[in-house]
């Protein structure tokens, strides 16, 4: 069976890398009628933030990926699902590779180690344990826990290459002792370190495919030794390439743009973001030719192609993100379902928006509906449905009309008299204005300057004819009459 995991530190919010990685993994899971597994990986607990794995299942969630096990009321039969819950677990399988003697008691101290990297670097050298403890007798070691000294467990590296094959990269050899001390498996703690959790874990949760970012396939090798020491059959392994910026930089945590949270915010549908990161790096199988399109979950897993995954890096396109909202957009108007949830979103973005003038705004969903569609052709996000220079949308403009409006009793019943039996499209519209401003012997671009006050306040927004058109016949006519007088 395949059994993948998405194994995040709770160290923050989830970002766009970490949401690739938990895609790639659900979707491999699901293409193959497997298991995606969530487990938090808390051993650093220097680093923890609370909350943060709620925070996390509630990110997944949002994207369309609950985890088929996992931590608090996800459960499972391989739980518990938080490394810091499993102490007594890594005890047990340190005790093994103690007895077996692929691992020791440290006692160096933090100073000694300190000196050690000093020296390293001063010798322009990488700064590397050098496995003194190692050569400890029972005897010393019994003698230094007697006299309560702290120590940690450190793992023997072995000397000759590890290698591999990738799912992603092929072949990969890796001489890690020549560049690493040996690694430190137990903290003095009593914590394991991320190496040995993860090793452990991976094997207690039957895990068939570890999937994970590139950046820890330098590790692997190292990993693959303990396997071999604990008496594990490894499982296979697949490492993701980077994703960068449109500029070639790195995403980096410490960018707002790559937390989740700010794209949620914005009003950016996980559909969107999903398709987002699936149009860098490959994984799919796609006609270059095909045209964009916004891909719902199933579809994604349909196509998702491990083999397809580049192995150079990829940059992201910006760009691409508000076209396929703007595609998703469309996508939930059509289905009447999506659409009811969408109405009541925009409601709410509305009310919220507008606090003081609740009870006046025009939000039955018919209203809310044609809206949609119309601004479905020129904006991204529903959030652009608050924005300023749409707000004519919802509130009557406030307008006095001496200060504001220079056009006469008469003309205002002409054109009232004018507009009342037209069809109210936009072209149609275009032409009447133009005819009735020559007709009056006014200059267009005031006489539509005019308009647009009356109708929404504003100095800029849609064209005049399209603003009456969206507004419908009623609503401009008595936009334009209650300013008669
Ligand atoms: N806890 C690691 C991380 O935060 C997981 C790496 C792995 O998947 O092995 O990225």
């Amino acid at each position: 069976e395949v059994r993948v995991r998405f194994a995040p530190s709770p160290t923050g919010f989830l970002h766009l890398g970490g949401l690739r990685t938990a895609l790639f993994n659900y979707l491999f899971a699901k293409a193959n009628n497997g298991k995606f597994i969530l487990r938090i990986e808390d051993t650093d607990q220097t680093r923890l933030v609370e909350g943060a794995t709620e925070q996390l299942m509630r990110d997944l969630e949002w994207a369309g990926m609950r985890a088929d096990e996992g931590p608090l009321e996800y459960g499972g039969n391989f739980g518990p699902y938080i490394q810091s819950q499993r102490l007594d677990i890594y005890q047990k399988h340190i005790q093994t590779l103690l007895e077996n003697g692929s691992a020791y008691h440290c006692f160096c101290s933090e100073r000694r180690l300190e000196l050690l990297r000093k020296e390293a670097l001063k010798a322009r050298q990488i700064p590397k344990y050098d496995n003194r403890c190692r050569h400890l007798t029972p005897g010393q070691i019994a003698e230094k826990i007697a006299k309560g000294d702290k120590y940690c467990i450190r793992f023997k590296l072995h000397d000759t290459g590890e290698s591999f094959i990738d799912l992603i990269y092929g072949n990969y050899v890796y001489y890690v002792a020549q560049n690493e001390g040996d690694p430190v498996i137990l903290k003095s703690d009593g914590y394991p370190t991320y190496h040995f959790a993860n090793v452990v874990d991976d094997h207690l949760m039957e895990i068939s495919h570890v999937l994970r970012g590139v950046e820890w396939q330098i590790s692997t090798p190292k990993h693959l030794m303990m396997y071999r020491a604990l008496g594990f059959t490894p499982p296979v392994f697949g490492h993701l390439p980077l994703i960068m910026n449109a500029d070639g930089s790195k995403l980096s945590k410490r960018q707002n743009d790559i937390k989740l949270e700010f794209y949620k915010t914005r009003g950016y549908f996980p559909q969107a973001l999903l398709n987002y990161i699936t149009q860098a790096g490959g994984g799919f199988n796609r006609d270059p030719s095909e045209r964009l399109y916004c891909y719902d979950m199933k579809h994604l897993t349909k196509k998702f192609d491990i083999t397809r995954i580049n192995s150079n890096s990829s940059r992201l396109n910006p760009e691409l993100l508000n076209d396929l909202n703007r595609l998703e957009l469309i996508n939930q108007i059509e289905n009447p379902e999506q659409c009811k949830v969408l109405i009541e979103n925009v409601r709410t973005l509305i009310k919220t928006k507008y606090p003081l003038n609740a009870d006046q705004l025009d939000l039955d969903d018919d209203h809310i509906l044609s809206v949609l569609k119309w601004a479905s052709k020129r904006i991204s996000t529903i959030n652009e449905l608050a924005e300023e220079n749409l707000s004519f949308l919802w509130v009557l403009p406030k307008i006095t009309k001496d200060k504001e409006i220079e056009l006469n009793e008469a003309i205002i019943d002409s054109l009232v008299e004018e507009l009342k039996d037209e069809n109210f499209n936009k072209q149609n519209l275009q032409q009447i204005l133009k005819e009735f401003s020559n007709e009056k012997n006014l200059t267009f671009a005031n006489f539509m300057k005019n308009l647009r006050t009356m109708l929404s306040g504003l100095k800029e927004g849609p064209g005049v004819a399209e603003m009456m058109e969206i507004l419908g016949k009623e609503d401009t006519l008595e936009r334009i009459i209650r300013l008669k007088k």
